[in-house]
């Protein structure tokens, strides 16, 4: 196809769209034969094409090998606060690592969804999972095997589910990251009665009854508390009575593809037609009022 092809502009009933746009301003024209839009393509296009994402992980996990002496040294370290019990000082210590995101990068089920419109479904999640082709956020390997090497126990807390454990830990053995057969280390919702739902809490405590945990390090504001499906208000009140944590012993790994940060923009009705949940993004955001 020449580039005079693919550059037609709209026409018919659409070139009123063309219009419409002009009309408002818009400094882009929309041309006919061009993909269609998708508001996951930046986001998803980035964590798996662009070395600044690489950097980025990688840093935050050079920055949780520091954390990691630090706590090490500091009897008195926890990174669950309310959630680690007392008398914690002298337990085996342990990390905690939420999953996907985090350790495994799933971009391309992510791509799927971009490129066929599709949104997040376990109808097609559990097949890609069943797929052992999840790949490696960067840093988080090199991370692991290093708090493994002070003697430090490692622990997975996931949102996947009890049947897709098996091929989970097929993953991550993959790659070489400690895990072990039993799945142990890996604690998937439902994978015990008190587990069945995604809060991550009771997983946490578990892992606090028998550890002082050094590090959390996740991409969602739900690795960190059971209330993450709050208002962007009420994250944002979070996020800031918790801002010494951050950095220290709770790592937050970026993720623009998806998570709380999009349903709180929604109120979590994620069955709301893509242009409505589309909306009240853009009504939420600021923005200048343009050149006058
Ligand atoms: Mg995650």
């Amino acid at each position: 196809m020449s580039d005079t092809t693919r550059r037609r502009p709209l026409g018919g009933l659409l070139a009123a769209s063309v219009i419409a746009l002009a009309a408002a301003g818009a400094a882009s024209t929309v041309y006919a034969d061009e993909p269609p839009q998708n508001d996951g393509l930046n986001a998803t296009y980035w964590t798996q094409n662009a070395v600044e994402f690489k950097a980025n992980t990688y840093a935050m996990y050079a920055l949780a090998r520091l954390r990691l002496d630090e706590a090490l040294a500091d009897k008195k370290w926890t990174a669950l606060p309310g959630e680690q019990g007392d008398s914690y000082e002298d337990k085996p210590t342990a990390v905690i690592l939420d999953i996907d995101e985090t350790v495994l990068d799933n971009s391309e089920y992510q791509a799927w969804t971009v490129k066929t419109g599709n949104s997040f479904s376990s109808k097609t999640w559990t097949p890609y999972v069943n797929t052992v082709t999840s790949r490696q956020i960067p840093g988080s390997l090199e991370f692991i095997k290093y708090a493994q090497s002070k003697g430090v126990a490692i622990y997975y807390i996931s949102n996947r589910k009890d049947v897709e454990e098996k091929a989970t830990i097929e993953n991550l053995k993959k790659f070489g990251y400690p895990v072990d057969d039993a799945g142990e280390m890996v604690l998937v919702r439902g994978e015990k009665e008190e587990w069945k739902k995604s809060a991550k809490s009771p997983r946490r405590m578990a892992v606090g009854a028998t550890h002082r945990v050094l590090l959390n390090i996740g991409d969602n504001l739900g690795d960190f508390t059971d209330d993450s499906d709050g208002t962007p208000a009420e994250r944002v009140a979070f996020y800031k009575a918790n801002q010494d944590r951050w950095g220290r012993e709770w790592i937050m790994i970026a993720n623009p593809t998806y998570g709380s940060w999009e349903g709180a923009a929604f109120g979590f009705n994620w069955k709301l037609p893509d242009g409505e949940k589309r909306q009240m993004k853009l009504d939420k955001m600021d923005a200048w009022a343009g050149p006058k």
